[in-house]
Order: C-alpha cells, then structure tokens, then sequence
C-alpha cells in the first residue's frame, strides 16, 4: 500500500530548487525589461538552454513523472519568475506534446529534437489549433487539409489566430479539418518541418499582458506537406475517421469522453502557471506590507491589509492543491467524474486575476506603477481566464459533466 504523503521527494525538492534559481536569478530580474520590448527573450531561452531547462529531455523527464507532480511544479517555478518569459520557455513544450500524444515514434524522433534545437541554435515551436471564427468553439475550425493521393501529400489552406511562436518557430504544428462531416473528430494535426512554402506569419499581435511571449496570426497558403507529417499515419487517422463516422450515425458519447479525458489532463499545467504568477504577486505583496509604514506602523498592522494577505495565501494553496489533485488524476487514470481538471483551470486562473489585483491594492499607487512587478503580474494573470479554455468554457464542462445536461 502505497503512503499518502503532500510532500515532494528530494528528488523533486531539488528539481524545484534548481528551476526556482533559474527563475529568480535570471528570469525575474529580465522580466521588465523583456515586458517593455515586447519580444521574444532569446538570450534567457538560450541560458535555460545551456543549463538543459528548455530541452526534450528535461521536459520529458518532467512529463513522465509518475506521481505526476513534474509539470506543475516546473510550471509553477518558471511562472513564479515571469509568465512572459515562461511562456516563450514552454510555449515549446505545449507543440511538443502534440506530438507526443499523437505523433508515431518516428515523428516523435525527428521532430521534437527540432523544435528545441540546441544551445548554440536555439528553436522555438508553435501549436497552432484557434482560428478567427474558431476560439471557444473549436468546431468551427475552417483551416482544410486535403490529401493528394498521387505525390502522397497533404495540402494545407486556412489561417490561425493567437498562435504563441506562430511565425517564429521553427516546427509548427497545425490542426485541420480533413473531414468536415463528423465535427472536430475530423480534425487531424499536422507538422509543418521548417522553412515550407506557403507558411507566413500574418499580424503580431500587441498584447496586454504576457508581452515577451510572441502572439501572432499563421497564413497557411497551399502549404504541402509529405505525407509522413501527418501525426500518427494515414491508417490510424482513416481508421479514426470510420470509426467518427460509424458513431455519428449511432451518437458520438464515446468519442466525446475520450477528447474530454485529454483535455482534463493538460488544464491543470495551465492552473499551476496561474499559482506561480499567483504567488509572486502575493509574496511581493507581503514583504510590502510588512516594511511600507502609515500612521507610524506598518501597513500590515492593520486587519484590512493582514485579512487580505491572509486569504490570497488560502486561495493560492488550495489552487495549487486542486491542481496537484488533477494532475495525479491524470497520471493515474482516475476517470475525471467530476471535470477535476477543469475545476483546477478555473478555480487557479481566477484566484491569479483576483491576488494580482489585491498585491496591486496592497502597494497603493507603487503597485500602479512599472516600478514595482505586481502591476506587470496584474496585466499577465488576466491570460489565465483565456487561454486553454476561458472561465466560461470550464463551467460549462463542469456543469455538463455534474449534470449530464447538454448545458449550453
Ligand atoms: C496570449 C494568447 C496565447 C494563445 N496561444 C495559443 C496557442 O498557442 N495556440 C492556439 O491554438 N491558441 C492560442 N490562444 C487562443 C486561446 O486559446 C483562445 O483565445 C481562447 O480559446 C478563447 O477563444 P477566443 O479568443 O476566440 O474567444 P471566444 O471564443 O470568442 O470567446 C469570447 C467570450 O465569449 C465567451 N463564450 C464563448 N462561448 C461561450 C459559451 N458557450 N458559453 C459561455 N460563454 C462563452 C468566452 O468565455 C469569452 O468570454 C492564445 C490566446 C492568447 C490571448
């Protein structure tokens, strides 16, 4: 019988300890810096390249953790740094995991090692699903990939939106439509190796918050791709797609559980990326309190200003306890009966926009200005609620899944 413990190996202890370096020695003091330029920050993926905190194999190692803590923890560490940067750091790993999930062991080999390329040459990816018409509404998806039988390629037309790296990476990988008649079972998605014709990066978007993360629109022109860059092969996509069709006809619950269970997976690494903006924030906040003196004492004498630090630090705990939960679910293969993981999403993403704001409060007209992190920390929790599924969106799943009603 296994132990039940809260506490972290020293194994992982040290893993923890060795990326909280990385983020407080070289990601947070770069963090203003990179906010204002708006850029990607290639220097600072280049360190973390050379110490092999952005490689496959760190990633990987993360991944497969089997108590399945890995991810968060390393989520929560780099974002504790800075989002902006952080994002450019595993926005990588976000295309990567695409492939993972559903790419053959061949894919799997030859194109995650280019994504990250090495630390004299470094490379970025992209994951490219959204779409103008297609957000939150994923079926939507108008990007069209059709098969040319004769030359055994595929033939890409569409545009992406919102796409982090999109442009500047150096592997993309592109959702597409490839049989419009069973919804997003009959998407597919594709590698598109580097330097392919007809790929272009559209509008940079200027951003609010997480501003040295790259944001921009993918144009796919009559992109043509070898067959080989189809995820998972020919046979398993035509077998899939009899199956969508098959269970069209008789209702797609089966097919709707199974894209729910992979989902439920990934959302808690998005709540673990809201601790860690949630808990700088919070901890600039309280060394402000403590040290920051009106009416001769210092602010947090007060109850106002205690109360407030006292419940950020609950909710940024129980955030994180929620995400822990699902991701041990994940890697356990409890069924999520209740949509934990998107319970976890939800309830860190808003507790990220909720201490921001208060840290912002809590240093008064500092905390308005660029001199102090936490304003900067308020612009890029507003991201949370958004992406990988707004707040909306996971109600919703939640409310479906504890009711069984089609919830719209
Ligand atoms: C910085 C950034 C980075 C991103 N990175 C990527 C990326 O790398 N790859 C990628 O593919 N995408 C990426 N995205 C896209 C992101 O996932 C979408 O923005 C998100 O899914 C929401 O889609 P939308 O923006 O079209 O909003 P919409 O879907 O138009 O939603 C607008 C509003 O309507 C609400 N709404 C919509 N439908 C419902 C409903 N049924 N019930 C209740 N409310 C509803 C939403 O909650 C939201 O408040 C990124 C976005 C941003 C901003």
């Amino acid at each position: 019988m296994a132990e039940f413990s809260f506490e972290l190996d020293d194994d992982q202890k040290a893993v923890r300890d060795w990326i909280h370096g990385f983020a407080a020695d070289v990601m947070r003091p770069a963090a203003a810096e990179w906010d204002e330029r708006e850029e990607t920050p290639w220097p600072i993926i280049q360190e973390a390249a050379k110490i092999g905190l952005y490689s496959l194999d760190f990633y990987a190692q993360q991944y497969f953790d089997p108590t399945g803590l890995g991810i968060p923890m390393t989520m929560e560490e780099l974002f504790w740094g800075d989002a902006g940067i952080a994002l450019s750091i595993v926005g990588t790993g976000l295309a990567a995991v695409g492939v993972l999930a559903n790419g053959t062991e061949e894919q799997i080999g030859t194109w995650i090692p280019q994504m990250y390329g090495d630390p004299d040459d470094v490379k970025v990816a992209a994951f490219c699903s959204s779409e103008p018409d297609a957000g939150s509404d994923v079926g939507s998806m108008r990007t069209r990939a059709v098969y040319d039988e004769a030359k055994d390629e595929w033939v890409l037309n569409g545009i992406k939106t919102w796409a982090t790296n999109g442009g500047i990476a150096n592997v993309h990988v592109v959702v597409a439509v490839v049989d419009p008649e069973v919804g997003s079972k009959g998407h597919a998605s594709f590698i598109i190796p580097p330097g392919t014709p007809g790929l272009s990066q559209g509008q940079k978007f200027k951003k609010h918050g997480i501003r040295a993360s790259h944001t921009a629109e993918v144009v796919l022109d009559q992109v043509r791709v070898p067959g080989s860059c189809l995820l998972g092969g020919k046979e398993k996509l035509d077998e899939r797609l009899a199956r969508a069709r098959e269970r069209a006809k008789t209702g797609g619950e089966r097919l709707k559980n199974a894209a729910m269970a992979t989902f439920e997976a990934s959302r808690p690494a998005v709540g673990a990326m809201a601790v860690g903006t949630a808990r700088a924030a919070y901890e600039v906040a309280l060394d402000y309190a403590k040290t920051r003196q009106q009416f001769g004492r210092p602010i947090i004498d007060n109850q106002g200003v205690a109360f407030q630090l006292a419940d950020m630090r609950t909710r940024i705990d129980a955030a994180r306890l929620m995400v822990w939960r699902a991701s041990w679910m994940a890697v356990t293969g409890k069924p999520f009966d209740s949509a934990e993981g998107s319970m976890s999403k939800l309830f860190a993403s808003e507790t990220a926009k909720e201490v921001t704001a208060q840290a912002v409060q809590i240093l008064g007209g500092n905390g308005f200005t660029r001199e102090y992190p936490v304003e900067r920390m308020h612009r890029d929790a507003a991201i949370y609620t958004i992406f990988e599924g707004t707040s909306e969106i996971q109600r919703l799943v939640i409310a479906r899944t504890l009711s069984g009603v089609q919830i719209r």
